[in-house]
C-alpha cells in the first residue's frame, strides 16, 4: 500500500470513528459482534482494510472459518488498532442502527473513491477469505510506512449488521 493510499484510508477511519464517538451508540461488551455464525452476521472488509488488519494483528491458525474472528480472545478483540470499518461501527445498541449503516456507507464509500483515485481496483470479502490467503498471517509487513498507533489496553468490542462492513447472514455474497 502506497504512502498517498494509506493516509487516504486511514481518514476513513478516523472519520467513522469520530462519527460513531458523536453518535455515542451503547456496547454491552458482549463480544457477540465477532462471533458471526452464532449471531447471523458476515464481516466483510475490503483489500485496504485486510492489508492494515494483517500488518499488525497477532498470528491466527488457518484455515480461519466464517464462524468467528481469530483476533477475539474471551470478549475483547487483540487487533483493536487496526480493526476494520465494521468492527469499528458495529454497535448492538438497537437506536444506533440506521446511524451505523449511514456512517459504514460513508465509510465503504470513501474507500472505494481512495481505490478510484489511486487505481488499485477493489476487493470486498467476507473476513476469512483474505485471512485464508494471507501468506504470512499476523506478521507486521517490515515496509510500514505509517503504522497503526501501538496497541493499548485491549478492549470490550465496539461492533453490529448493516448494509457495509458487517452484514446479516441474509446479505452476505460468499
Ligand atoms: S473487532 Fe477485533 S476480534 Fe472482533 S471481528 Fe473485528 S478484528 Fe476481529
Amino acid at each position: 500500500m502506497t504512502p498517498a493510499v494509506r493516509r487516504d484510508v486511514l481518514a476513513a477511519y478516523a472519520a467513522a470513528d469520530a462519527a460513531v464517538r458523536a453518535a455515542g451508540p451503547r456496547c454491552d461488551a458482549s463480544g457477540r459482534c465477532c462471533r458471526f455464525t452464532e449471531y447471523g452476521h458476515t464481516l466483510f472488509l475490503s483489500h485496504f482494510e485486510a492489508e492494515l488488519l494483517l500488518e499488525s494483528a497477532p498470528p491466527y491458525e488457518k484455515p480461519v472459518t466464517r464462524d468467528g474472528c481469530p483476533f477475539q480472545v474471551d470478549t475483547l478483540c487483540t487487533a483493536r488498532d487496526a480493526r476494520p470499518i465494521g468492527c469499528r461501527v458495529y454497535f448492538c445498541d438497537p437506536t444506533y442502527q440506521e446511524t451505523g449503516n449511514q456512517i459504514t456507507e460513508a465509510a465503504v464509500a470513501a474507500l472505494k473513491a481512495a481505490a478510484d483515485a489511486h487505481g488499485t481496483g477493489w476487493r470486498y470479502a467476507p473476513l476469512h477469505v483474505f485471512l485464508n490467503e494471507a501468506e504470512r498471517p499476523g506478521v507486521a509487513a517490515a515496509d510500514t510506512l505509517d503504522p497503526v498507533p501501538p496497541a493499548g489496553p485491549r478492549h470490550p468490542l465496539p461492533v453490529v449488521s448493516g448494509t457495509g462492513g458487517l452484514r446479516d447472514r441474509g446479505t452476505e455474497g460468499h
